[in-house]
């Protein structure tokens, strides 16, 4: 018999059930990458992603080909390019491992019954959670919107399945379907802007084993110590391999609790670790039961919230990294020079754009969409949700986020602020964090001129959280 295996995001041979199931029944397996970006509705991949996507797809041809398989490359609508290739290989069904983004949640719904009508078989598997969102219920058999009862909940489970074997050698087709070229999917951005990336990350299952053995032996130890730092190389940065499906939430479970069981010393990062991997779950949860909230706020009462007018300067200062605040600008230009920023960094840059900019959450994150490799629907809604005080589990509305404090606590010697900005380099610690507030004297012998060489805060710290507690209570 043979069967197509759709890959998606799942882009790894280890620990792929869909694959595994597939090599256990059938003679033949023949692995399809379909590129229907428009069946991913308002959230098709930003640039970013869709650079990894393209580098990952060609890890994964070479590492099928090692197998003796073959990597076919399609694009166009998933249910035409499926019917045309089960007619050119006479496969008789379709396994793949499920998603839970709201478009594709649907969009693979229909695929399923029209194959199922056609005779064809069709099956997908739990492959990117570690417990599928609809498992999860509170007592009272309602969707969790607050994070400790889920993780309790989730507790309760029991250990995550095992990792599933990578199969062997896969048996070559007699006639192998026709492929585009990787090129031909049109994936890489129009602008290059991307080369620089590549100097950042190694995506593809061997970069996603690589990272995670690296975090295993250099950042577990202290995680719950410096997870907060982010000039301190203290986190995993497996965010996009997750995303794209290089490395399973289960094999990730498994490596880190068998180096817990081994070593005491690893017992509070390594459960911390675990703790942030089970938020990554709790967003997909939330997702998936409330599907409206890539657009909208999950509580309603937010949905009128009164967003700065003429916001767009200054989202666009945002965007650039000027904004004045020494620490957001250098999360935003990590962002944009390597397609990632730093947790701690997230959240103050966030707070910075939606609280005291008072631009809409969803300006925010559609820019982190387009500029993150890491660009995740559940947890980019469940981030910025939760900075903007309107989704699951945000901090009260009033407990804003003082960007200088955040700095002065979280990157006391300015060694992440001197990295990604240079201009401000020379200022001693004391003035780093808030510029305009330094002396002259100070500025002058640092060669800094605000104004000119960085600029003045583009609001007011003081004048704007006032603004937002006011926006916040007339709401009320
Ligand atoms: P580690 O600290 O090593 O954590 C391990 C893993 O746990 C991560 O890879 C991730 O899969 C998961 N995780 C950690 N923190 C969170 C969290 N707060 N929510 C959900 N899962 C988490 N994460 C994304 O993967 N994609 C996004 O698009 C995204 N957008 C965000 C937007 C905002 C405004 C904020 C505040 C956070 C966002 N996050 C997003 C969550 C978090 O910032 C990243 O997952 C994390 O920085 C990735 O780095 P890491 O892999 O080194 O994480």
């Amino acid at each position: 018999k043979t069967l197509i295996l759709w890959f998606r995001r799942d882009l790894r041979l280890s620990d792929n059930p869909a694959l595994r199931a597939a090599v256990d029944v059938a003679e033949t397996v023949i692995p399809v990458f379909i590129h229907a970006p428009e069946e991913e509705g308002q959230w098709a991949p930003g640039e970013a992603a869709r650079w990894w996507q393209h580098e990952s797809l060609a890890s994964l041809a070479d590492r099928l080909a090692e197998s003796g398989s073959r990597l076919i490359l399609r694009r166009g609508s998933t249910r035409e390019v499926l019917a045309d290739l089960l007619a050119e290989t006479g496969a008789e069904g379709v396994y793949w491992n499920r998603l839970y983004e709201p478009a594709l949640v649907e969009r693979d719904r229909s695929i399923k019954q029209w194959l199922r009508a056609e005779g064809h078989e069709a099956r997908s598997f739990q492959a990117a959670l570690l417990v599928e969102p609809w498992a999860m219920r509170t007592g009272k058999g309602e969707p969790y919107r607050v994070f400790t009862p889920f993780w309790r909940a989730f507790g309760k489970r029991g250990s995550p399945r095992s990792p599933r074997r990578k199969p062997g050698t896969l048996r070559p087709a007699t006639n192998w379907p026709r492929s585009e070229s990787l090129q031909a999917l049109g994936l890489l951005p129009a602008v290059r802007w991307y080369p620089r990336l590549a100097s950042c990350w190694q995506p593809g299952e061997a970069g996603a084993e690589a990272a995670l053995t690296r975090f295993l032996d250099r950042g577990l130890s202290s995680y719950h110590e410096d997870r907060d730092r982010p000039a301190v190389d203290g986190i995993s940065r497996l965010s996009p391999h997750l995303h794209h499906g290089e490395l399973s939430p289960f094999q990730a479970w498994q490596r880190v609790s068998e180096r817990l069981a081994a070593q005491a010393a690893l017992t509070q990062g390594g459960e911390a670790w675990l703790r942030e991997l089970v938020w990554r779950e709790f967003a997909h949860h939330v997702l998936f039961e409330f599907p409206h909230t890539p657009e909208a706020p999950l509580y309603e009462r937010w949905a009128d919230f009164p967003w700065r007018e003429d916001h767009q300067p200054l989202l666009r200062a945002w965007q650039r990294g000027e904004t004045g605040y020494p620490i957001v600008d250098a999360g935003m230009r990590e962002l944009w020079h390597s397609g990632f920023m730093h947790n701690r960094v997230r959240m103050v840059a966030a707070s910075l754009l939606v609280k005291n900019i008072r631009a809409p959450w969803l300006a925010g994150a559609r820019w982190f969409w387009d500029t993150l490799v890491d660009a995740d629907l559940a947890n980019n809604t469940m981030g910025w949700q939760w900075s903007a005080g309107c989704g699951a589990d945000a901090a009260p509305y009033f407990r804003i986020f003082n960007p200088f404090t955040q700095s002065r606590r979280f990157d006391g010697d300015g060694a992440y602020i001197r990295r990604w900005l240079p201009e401000l380099a020379r200022l001693p610690d004391k003035a780093l964090h808030a510029p305009h507030e330094a002396e002259a004297s100070l500025l002058q012998a640092a060669g800094v001129r605000l104004g000119k060489d960085y600029p003045r805060p583009v609001v007011d710290y003081r004048e704007s959280r006032a603004a937002a507690l006011a926006a916040a209570k007339q709401l009320r």
